[in-house]
């Protein structure tokens, strides 16, 4: 396969998809030319222009990092076609109609360069029939790419082939898709809807059915299909909210039309209240007002009895909660199949009529039963997909239990389970893959290369799992090793505490894990199998010390802290830390003390502790104010504030970053840090990159001698920014004295300016600072509460 390079991509349509996954290209370093109709008043480029500002003020945010819009270039088709013969990649995403598709297909082809692939967003128009303006020569470089929204945080990405689509061309858009967005591709066939909108849509329409049969409130089943159920919050009505009521008519309509033999077709209809409420202008969020509004505080919901609005309740029956929260699947169904109460019959109802939908359309949608479960997981962010339920709670069990429904009318449609249900088999996931009904056999998962760079993806029940080999563990920390050639030069140590916290055990953990990996290891890597990376100091297991108010204990453990970020920075072998989602607090200074570190693109890392009246007290003080001596030392007037003031500012305020990008620009990473985008293959870009390190001959930094610190000076410059928010009455007494704690620490204690000194003094003052502030009641209350409400306390 030759390389594919994407040096610049063109995007078609600036509305809700088309600039957000612009946003994302851009957040990948790859520059966009984003069109638009030409504006008839004013700029020609204002649609591009009023989408580009929309993006930098979306919650949350599309763009990795603000400065990163500028690399769109905005263009409209009436002057701007010339550019998009610099394109190496076209996505089409303009509103969903074939006829203006088709137009619009016509009049940019003759300007789509000879090897440029171009993909449309749609999100179930016939792929195949999308393609038939198309010049013979391009035919082969066109397929549908489905992104999700928001397509920075959702995984999923569709990739489905039309008739006359290149195997080559697919395989590389699958791999630039995956690798340099980061985003998770599932194969799908052209078939209405595709994979995860056909099964969440019927979804939805089978919650709906069944809510108005047993005469639920739309709140009631918000409360019965979210979290409770292992989905999101949003669940089933407020999610349809969020996407737009008119946007669900749309995608119910595609299905209507196209779909005239399925067995489900009668239900394919948005139901007479839907239609009622998108005839009103009551949309959705973006009209304020659909199946909830909000009146002043009060939520409200409609009503369908009083055919109006109500305030919203929603309460899950306790016998019903009580059923959902047994760990045995198998128990689960069968007490809520035999339960008679409307919630519990509902919810065994949805999940029926969900795996007899799947089981006899899985041979015409999807490649096999993982493609279907992890588009889902990825697409609507269920915890698990639909047959990985259904094989949990005993295959056989369920499929005579729905069997036995349709025989007897319960179900919405009598066509009968597919034969492969009753084979006699436990499921349709394991160790020789996941169950394809087209082709009658169990398909292991893909062969491309892309998928090497994936040690551990993500796994559906029932799938084999390599844990790789242990080498060494103790109650906070595993040393282990990957079981290919990487593992046998680069040591993988991770935590094994909750949340990555960094109790004890897992530093004493981490000071064996960097000896053992000095003496047999070429490097070492600290990574995590789930994210977060860590939430920092297990101030749990710290609580013992604080109610005996134990403060040696607490100062001991802190010194063993800063014996553990040293002997991490000083390794004779390069530690690289992986990061991929938080890493707060302490685990941030470990991050600043690794050798290098990769890290996702979604990781969120800041020092913390000022939330809990405390200053980072594991070196994050002691490496602001050494950064601050290294980089004055490059610059023109030695200054050592242009560092210390704005991390000052960001640590005083517990500011975290909301991307590896900002987390850059915010001082944590540094320029040499990677940023990985496909959080699946972090582990793997981390052994790379250190085992690259250590072929390179590393030598672990020399200690810095001669640290020049700010001192007095600094300290006054920043506690006068201080007293003008306490006195401005943006931070309370308390917040005062944390933050002069902190402007100590990081200019190097009460010293002279210029004074030169080194680490062990810089985290000497660093720990000082700290435990005074321990001994505060303030502090201590801060703490207690925080960790009885996981919540902060402002006093
Ligand atoms: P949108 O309405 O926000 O934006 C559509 C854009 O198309 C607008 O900028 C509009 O100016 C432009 N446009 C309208 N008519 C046009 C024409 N005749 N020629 C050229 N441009 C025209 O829509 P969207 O939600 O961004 O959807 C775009 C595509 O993405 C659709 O195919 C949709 O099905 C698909 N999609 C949407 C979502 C979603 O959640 N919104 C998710 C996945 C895929």
């Amino acid at each position: 396969m030759s390389n594919f390079i994407v040096r610049k991509a063109a995007v078609l349509g600036a509305g809700v998809m088309g600039a957000q996954i612009a946003a994302h290209l851009v957040n990948a370093d790859v520059p966009v030319v984003l069109f638009d109709l030409p504006d008839r008043e004013g700029d020609p480029n204002g649609i591009v222009r009023k989408a580009l500002d929309g993006l930098k003020k979306l919650e949350p945010s599309p763009l990795g990092a603000k400065d990163k819009v500028a690399y769109i270039d905005a263009a409209n088709y009436e002057s701007g076609l010339e550019l998009l013969r610099g394109c190496d990649l076209v996505i089409e995403a303009i509103a969903e109609r074939m006829d203006w598709k088709h137009d619009l297909y016509r009049k940019v082809a003759p300007f789509i360069a000879p090897h440029a692939i171009f993909a449309t967003n749609t999100s179930g128009l016939s792929i195949n029939r999308l393609a038939e303006p198309l010049p013979a020569g391009l035919r082969g470089r066109f397929c549908g790419v489905h992104f999700f929204n928001p397509p920075r945080y959702m995984k999923l990405v569709e990739l489905i082939p039309a008739r006359h689509s290149d195997a080559a061309m697919l395989d590389n858009l699958e791999s630039f898709l995956t690798t340099t967005l980061g985003k998770g591709v599932i194969r799908a066939f052209d078939t209405p809807n595709f994979i995860a909108n056909r099964v969440g849509v019927f979804s939805i329409l089978a919650v709906m059915h069944h809510t108005e049969r047993l005469g639920l409130g739309f709140d009631t089943v918000d409360a019965l299909t979210g979290p409770l159920i292992g989905r999101p919050k949003s669940a089933t009505y407020r999610t349809a909210d969020v996407v737009g009521l008119d946007t669900l008519a749309h995608v119910i309509k595609t299905m209507e039309d196209n779909l005239a033999a399925d067995p489900w077709h009668k239900y394919y209809k948005a139901p007479g209240w839907l239609q009622l409420l998108i005839q009103k202008g009551a949309l959705g969020q973006k009209t304020k007002a659909g199946i909830y509004r909000k009146d002043g505080k009060e939520i409200k919901v409609v009503d369908l009895g009083l055919q109006d609005y109500r305030a919203a309740a929603g309460q899950v029956e306790p016998e019903v909660e009580a059923i959902l929260k047994l760990k045995n699947p198998a128990e689960k169904f069968d007490k809520l199949c035999a339960h008679s109460s409307p919630q519990a019959q509902f919810l065994w109802a949805i999940f029926r009529d969900v795996f007899h939908y799947v089981a006899v359309h899985l041979g015409d949608i999807a490649d096999n039963a993982r493609d279907l479960d992890l588009a889902m997981r990825w697409g609507f962010g269920w915890a698990q997909g639909p047959f990985e339920t259904w094989q949990a709670a005993g295959w056989q069990a369920i499929a005579d239990a729905v069997k036995q429904d349709i025989a007897a009318g319960r179900a919405m449609a009598q066509a009968p389970l597919p034969a492969w249900v009753f084979d006699g088999r436990q499921g349709v996931h394991g160790k020789a893959g996941s169950w394809s009904a087209k082709e009658s056999a169990d398909r292991p998962r893909s062969a491309l290369p892309v998928y090497r760079r994936q040690y551990f993806p993500e796994r559906v029940l029932g799938e084999a799992q390599d844990a790789g080999e242990t080498l060494f563990e103790n109650e906070g920390v595993r040393l282990w090793r990957t079981g290919d050639e990487l593992g046998r030069r680069v040591a993988v140590a991770s935590f094994k505490s909750k949340g990555g916290a960094i109790g004890p055990e897992v530093v004493e953990g981490m000071l064996e894990a960097i000896a053992r990996a000095e003496k047999d290891y070429s490097a070492l890597v600290i990574w995590q199998p789930q994210p977060p990376f860590s939430f920092g100091a297990n101030l749990k297991a710290m609580s013992g010390f604080i109610q005996n108010r134990d403060f040696a204990a607490f100062e001991q453990f802190g010194k063993r802290f800063h014996e553990m970020v040293l002997r991490i920075k000083y390794a004779q072998v390069p530690v690289v830390a992986a990061v991929n989602g938080m890493a707060l607090g302490g685990g941030c200074e470990i991050v600043m003390h690794a050798a290098r570190t990769v890290a996702a693109f979604e990781s969120y890392i800041g020092l913390v502790e000022a939330g809990v009246g405390l200053i980072p007290g594991g070196g994050g003080c002691k490496e602001i104010a050494l950064r601050a001596h290294q980089t004055a030392l490059a610059t023109a007037n030695k200054d050592l504030m242009q560092t210390i003031q704005p991390m000052f500012m960001t640590v005083a305020q517990a500011t975290v970053s909301k991307s590896a990008l900002e987390a850059r620009e915010l001082g944590f990473l540094r320029p040499a840090d990677q940023v990985v985008f496909h959080a699946d293959e972090l582990l793997h870009a981390a052994q790379r990159t250190a085992l690259g390190m250590a072929e390179a001959g590393y030598r672990p930094p020399l200690p810095p001698r001669g640290i020049r610190v700010a001192g007095r000076p600094g300290i006054a410059t920043l506690e006068l920014a201080l007293v003008n928010m306490r006195d401005g009455g943006m931070i309370s007494e308390h917040d005062y004295k944390v933050g002069r704690a902190l402007a100590v620490a990081v200019c190097g204690g009460e010293v002279e300016a210029g004074t030169l000194v080194d680490e062990k003094w810089l985290l000497a003052v660093e720990g000082q600072q700290f435990i005074a502030l321990l001994q505060t009641e303030k502090t201590l209350a801060r703490i207690k509460h925080t960790l009885e409400t996981g919540k902060p306390l402002r006093n």
